[in-house]
C-alpha cells in the first residue's frame, strides 16, 4: 500500500505535486500519526502544532 505524502514544512497531506499551503514541494511519506482538523482556529490540538488551516496533518514527520 503507498503512504500519503506529507508536506515537510507544514505538514499537511499532499495529493498533486504542490502543497496548497506553502505551494512547496518538499515531501515526506516518513511520518508517524495522523490528525484531521475541522476546525483550527478553535482547535488546542491546531495551537499546539502551530497550524492555522484545516486539513489532514501529520503528527510527526522526520
Ligand atoms: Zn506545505
Amino acid at each position: 500500500m503507498n503512504k500519503k505524502k506529507a508536506c515537510k514544512r507544514c505538514r499537511v497531506f499532499v495529493e498533486g505535486d504542490e502543497c496548497p499551503l506553502c505551494k512547496g514541494n518538499q515531501f515526506t511519506q516518513s511520518w508517524n500519526g495522523r490528525v484531521a482538523l475541522l476546525d483550527a482556529s478553535q482547535s488546542l490540538i491546531a495551537k499546539r502544532m502551530g497550524v492555522a488551516n484545516n486539513g489532514e496533518y501529520a503528527i510527526k514527520i522526520k
